[in-house]
Formats: C-alpha cells, sequence, structure tokens
C-alpha cells in the first residue's frame, strides 16, 4: 500500500515537471512566434521605405544622361569629331557631373569608343577607352536604357551605370553613360540610427551592397555557368571570387520573409549575443532587377522567448506546485480522518472488549466470591470436622485411658481386696499391730486410687490452651500414666534421658501428652512383631528450640508409606482409625512446632524416629497447671 502510494506520488510529480517543461516550452515558442510575427509586421514596410529611398536617390541619376544626350553638341561631336570639340565637350561633362555629383559622364561612339569623359583630366580617364564589352552600353546601343553595376575596368571603383541612346534622326548615333557611386548608401547604413543589416542583392543574387562587410562581392547562391561565364565576359566584378554565403533557412513566411542564420556574419553591429539568427524580409528595387534585403536580429525575439518562457515557468510552477501543495493537504486532511475514523472504530472496538472483558471480570468475580463463600463454608464445615476429629481423638484418648484406669485401679483394688480381709483376719486374732500396718498400707491404695481418679478429673477440666510454657518432663509422666501398664504388659523396654532442670516449651499440655500417648502407643503398636522392644525417649536442645526424640525398634516406616502417615484416617493396623499421628501432628503445628519422622539406620537400632520440635518457653512459666 505505501509503496503503490509512493509510485503514485512520484508519477504525479514527474507529470508535474513534464508539464512544466511543456509549459515553459510552449511559452517559449508562442512567445518566439508573436514577436517574430510583430518583428516581420514592422520590418515588411521598413524594407519597403529603404527601396524607396534608394529608389528615389538613383531615379535622380536616370535624368542624367537623359539630359546630356538632348545636348546639340554632343550629337554634333558624335557626327564629326575633333579635338576643338572633344575639349569643348570634356568641360561640359565634368561640369555637370560636379553639379549633380556623380562618379561620371561620358560620351561613347556606335562602338563603344569613349569619346569625351567628365574625368579625362585624371589618371583613370576613359577617353579613348572601349565599353563595347560593357552590357549598359550594349543595351543603350540597341536604343534601351542600360543600367548595369559593376567594378570600373579603369577606375577598379564600383559603381552604376546607367546609359540612353543618342539619336539624330531617328538614327542611333552614340551612347551617353553615367557612372554613379554607391558608397553613400553604404555609408547611410553606417548611421547609429539604422539598426538593421541590409543587403542589395543583383538580378544574379551577387550581393552588392552590403551593411555587413564581409558578405559584399559574395552570393546568396551557386552561379550556373552561364552567369559565371556572362559575369567574366562583362568584366563585372573585375577579379572578386564571388563566394557563396552560407545561410541556412529556418523558416520562410508566405510573403518570401525568412528566418535565416548566418554562420559568420562578421557584423559589427551585430549584438552581442546574437547567434547569427535574422529576420530577413526582401524587397524589389526597381526598375533594376535588384532586391533589397533588410535582416533584423533575432536576440530581442528570443529575449522576449526567454522571458516569457521564464514567467510561464514561474506561473506554472506556482500553480502546479500550489495544485502538488493542496492535494497533499487534501490527502493529509484525508489521512488524518481516516486515522481518526480507524481511532473512533478501534476505540469502539476497545470499549466493546472492555466491556466483554469487565462483564468476563464481573463475572469471575462473582464466581470467585461464590467460590470464598464456597470456601469458608468449607473451611466451616472442615473447622467442625477437626473439631469432631480432636473430639473423636478424644474420645479414642479416653477409650485408652479407661483401659489404662482400669488396669490401675485393678491392682490396687485387688490389693485393697488382699490387705483388707489380712487386716480383718489380724483383728481378729488381735494382732493389732500387723492389723494397723495393713490398714496404713490400705490407706496409701485408696490415696493412690485418689490419685488415679484426680488425674481423671484433671485431664477431664484441663484448659486446651495449645500455646502455654508447660513442663516436658511432667507432660511426659503424665501420659506414662495410662501408658506404663501396656509397656509392661508388652515387655517393652523404656530408655528415657531428660536433663536435670525441667524442660519448659509453648504447648497444650493435654495436647502434648496425648501426642507422647500416641507416639508410644504407636511404636509398642509397630514392634508387636519385634524380638527387641525398645523405646528410646532423648531431649536434643538447640538454641532456639527443643527436640524430643522417640524412637522405636520396629520394623520402620517403608518409602512408600513415610508421606502418608500424617494424613488423616491413613492407617496400616485393622484397628487403626488414622487418626492419632495427624491430631498429634495438628497438635504440635497449633504449638508453632513441627513433627517429623525418619527411619533409623540399622546400627542405631532400627526403627521409626519421630521428632518433635517445640520452642523454649521462658523459664520459670512452667507449672501453672489447674488442677
Ligand atoms: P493408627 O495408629 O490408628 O493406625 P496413626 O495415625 O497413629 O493411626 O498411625 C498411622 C500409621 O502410621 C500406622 O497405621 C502405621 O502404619 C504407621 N506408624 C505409626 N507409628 C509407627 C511406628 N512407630 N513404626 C511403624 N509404623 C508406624
Amino acid at each position: 500500500m505505501p509503496n503503490h502510494r509512493n509510485l503514485k506520488n512520484i508519477a504525479t510529480v514527474v507529470l508535474a515537471v513534464c508539464l512544466l517543461i511543456a509549459m515553459t516550452v510552449m511559452a517559449y515558442w508562442w512567445a518566439k512566434r508573436r514577436s517574430l510575427d510583430d518583428m516581420h509586421r514592422v520590418l515588411a514596410p521598413r524594407a519597403e521605405f529603404y527601396a524607396a529611398t534608394i529608389g528615389g536617390m538613383l531615379s535622380k541619376y536616370e535624368f542624367l544622361p537623359l539630359a546630356v544626350a538632348q545636348s546639340a553638341e554632343v550629337a554634333d561631336l558624335l557626327e564629326h569629331t575633333d579635338a576643338g570639340k572633344v575639349s569643348r565637350i570634356n568641360d561640359y561633362l565634368k561640369d555637370i557631373n560636379t553639379r549633380v555629383g556623380a562618379f561620371a559622364v561620358y560620351i561613347l561612339n556606335t562602338q563603344g569608343l569613349v569619346l569625351a569623359s567628365s574625368n579625362w583630366q585624371e589618371p583613370t580617364s576613359y577617353v579613348g577607352q572601349n565599353y563595347a564589352f560593357r552590357p549598359y552600353f550594349q543595351q543603350a546601343v540597341q536604343g534601351g536604357i542600360g543600367h548595369f553595376y559593376g567594378i570600373g575596368v579603369s577606375t577598379g571603383e564600383a559603381g552604376l551605370f546607367i546609359s540612353q541612346p543618342l539619336r539624330r534622326g531617328g538614327r542611333i548615333i552614340g551612347v551617353v553613360a553615367a557612372k554613379v557611386s554607391l558608397d553613400w548608401i553604404e555609408r547611410s547604413w553606417s548611421a547609429p540610427a539604422v539598426v538593421d543589416q541590409i543587403w542589395v542583392t543583383d538580378a544574379n543574387g551577387v550581393v552588392i551592397l552590403s551593411s555587413i562587410p564581409g558578405l559584399k562581392f559574395t552570393t546568396l547562391a551557386p552561379l550556373s555557368a552561364l552567369q559565371r561565364n556572362a559575369i567574366l565576359v562583362q568584366r563585372q566584378f573585375f577579379r572578386e571570387p564571388l563566394p557563396v554565403v552560407d545561410h541556412p533557412v529556418r523558416e520562410e513566411f508566405a510573403d518570401g520573409a525568412k528566418v535565416l542564420s548566418l554562420t559568420d556574419p562578421a557584423s559589427n553591429r551585430a549584438a552581442p549575443s546574437s547567434k547569427g539568427e535574422f529576420l530577413a524580409v526582401g524587397h524589389s528595387l526597381a526598375p533594376l532587377e535588384w532586391r533589397i534585403t533588410v535582416l533584423s536580429d533575432l536576440a530581442p525575439v528570443r529575449a522576449v522567448a526567454r522571458n516569457a518562457a521564464l514567467a510561464a515557468f514561474l506561473v506554472w510552477a506556482v500553480i502546479l506546485l500550489s495544485f502538488l501543495y493542496a492535494r497533499q493537504r487534501s490527502r493529509r486532511i484525508h489521512e488524518r480522518l481516516a486515522a481518526q475514523e480507524a481511532l473512533k472504530q478501534a476505540y469502539g472496538e476497545l470499549e466493546i472488549k472492555v466491556e466483554q472483558r469487565t462483564s468476563d471480570l464481573q463475572d469471575t468475580n462473582q464466581r470467585l466470591q461464590a467460590e470464598v463463600v464456597e470456601r469458608e463454608r468449607a473451611e466451616q464445615t472442615l473447622r467442625y470436622a477437626q473439631v469432631e476429629l480432636v473430639q473423636s481423638g478424644k474420645l479414642a484418648a479416653i477409650g485408652q485411658m479407661a483401659a489404662g484406669i482400669t488396669h490401675e485401679l485393678n491392682q490396687p483394688l485387688a490389693a485393697l481386696q488382699t490387705f483388707s480381709d489380712n487386716a480383718r483376719a489380724f483383728i481378729v486374732r488381735g494382732r493389732n499391730a500387723e492389723a494397723l500396718e495393713n490398714l496404713s498400707i490400705i490407706s496409701d491404695l485408696v490415696k493412690r486410687l485418689g490419685y488415679i481418679t484426680s488425674q481423671l478429673k484433671a485431664f477431664a477440666r484441663r484448659r486446651d490452651d495449645s500455646k502455654r510454657p508447660i513442663h516436658v518432663q511432667r507432660a511426659f509422666e503424665q501420659a506414662m500414666l495410662l501408658l506404663h501398664a501396656r509397656i509392661d504388659a508388652e515387655q517393652v523396654q523404656l530408655n528415657v534421658v531428660w536433663p536435670e532442670q525441667p524442660l519448659l516449651v509453648l504447648c497444650s499440655e493435654i495436647g502434648l501428652e496425648q501426642v507422647f500417648a500416641n507416639l508410644l502407643h504407636n511404636a509398642v503398636d509397630a514392634m508387636a512383631a519385634s524380638e527387641v522392644r525398645r523405646i528410646e525417649v532423648r531431649a536434643v536442645q538447640h538454641t532456639d528450640d527443643l527436640e524430643i526424640h522417640i524412637s522405636d525398634t520396629g520394623p520402620g516406616i517403608s518409602a512408600a508409606l513415610i508421606e502418608k502417615i500424617f494424613d488423616p484416617f491413613f492407617t496400616t493396623r485393622d484397628q487403626g482409625l488414622g487418626l492419632g499421628l495427624s491430631i498429634s501432628a495438628g497438635i504440635i503445628r497449633a504449638a508453632g512446632g513441627s513433627l517429623a519422622v525418619r527411619n533409623r539406620t540399622a546400627q542405631d537400632g532400627g526403627g521409626a524416629v519421630f521428632i518433635i520440635r517445640l520452642m523454649y518457653a521462658a523459664a520459670g512459666e512452667a507449672g501453672n497447671r489447674e488442677t
């Protein structure tokens, strides 16, 4: 997409540049055309004016030979030539020539021989010369008016020859000729007011007058052999080689005007910027077969065209740049609107998404809340279950305790029975001393029975406080009250190693007693099939806490089960509930301690070792137990 747009942009810019170039070129050509047309319009009448001026001046000389031909003395000279007449006519011709301002006036007989001439006194005098080869003589001797431009054979000076026949009695007896120098024309062209270049060509296309010096006596087109021959015979241009001037024509107008370029105009008046391109307008110079051509340098035309092109370039550049700018701007606005639209859309979509997410979150939240409620309910249920478990654990302990108490009570009761029977027999026999001794034993036994029952009462009344300072050894002894009967019965060796000082820890007293009872019961259970039955109890004291190790010589706990034995209701025994360890662990955890198990190595005696870890209590806090 961006690539496509880039290509489009480049194409637009290229198109704009092409248009700019086209417009500039068109403006150049249009302005050049117009300027050229204007120049042409102005130059055509100017050429006509130049032609009229030159024609007017030349016509003045037309009458000179005609006037001389009217002279009776001149006719007389032609009919009867003698030295006196010649001298008079020479003076006459000199006089008239001076007055008219021609180059020379002279009289020729019908053979072309000059009889008298205005320049008879000069070294280049025509007198005695024969000009029968000159066309002006031939034209006049045949009755016409002769016109001829050429370089003088005697003087070497170029000029226009005009001739008239001299008739007497209807017969041509001679010719009057005048030679007019045309230098004044060229001189007039070099005046500063004359801005044009001008040349005059004769009937053969030879440039005979030119404001451009290098062009004089050149031809505009190659001469035919016939023309060259005629020029040679008439000795028209003496030894001038008459080279052809290269002047390629660029354009030609309907009236014959041309745009041409002169490769080397060698003009001293051409504009410096001139490329040698000129507009050339021609006009005939009647009655001669000449043609005057006025050339105007095209530099101003080119300058006008250049200015127009520059103006067009600037105007079109401004237009195109404005167009490109407007286009770019509108595209920007369009893009911005599109972006805004996209943003709006995205925003809309986002809002929808946010709404969806919010509603999802609300759903989740509601679900979570419901779950929290559910959890709370479950927790409540669990708590109840735990309480119930503890309760059932207690019941189990009470059951065990009841068995223990029965055992405890049975022995003193049996002894009581025996001692009371004995006391009665001693009294009957009058052996009072023995009777008294028996009675004191009976009293001790009753005391012991009272102690046992008081223990039961105490057990029932004791506060279940999970974290109070208690005396470890005392708790152990309390547990043993319920247990030693079984230990004895099962022939289990009990090794208890306590330090001398009391060990004070933070725990529930009943709880710890229960834990001891559970662990000792489990140990006795585990050693049912063992040969060596030994329970070891010892305290390992650390700085912050106390470890109580209770080990047995049972089979230990297999690796597969060791993770599970603290789970509630996990048991491997037929009559087991699977609650002993889970309750014990719960009690120790509640006191901020931990209950762990590991198997002992065979060297250590094998079996399992349970480790109760409890925090020390501050000394002196123990012993505040309720009774
Ligand atoms: P119960 O005694 O009712 O089985 P407990 O939670 O006290 O429940 O014990 C769980 C189980 O842990 C027992 O069934 C027994 O497999 C195992 N166990 C407990 N103490 C020991 C021990 N000292 N040696 C070997 N196994 C034991």
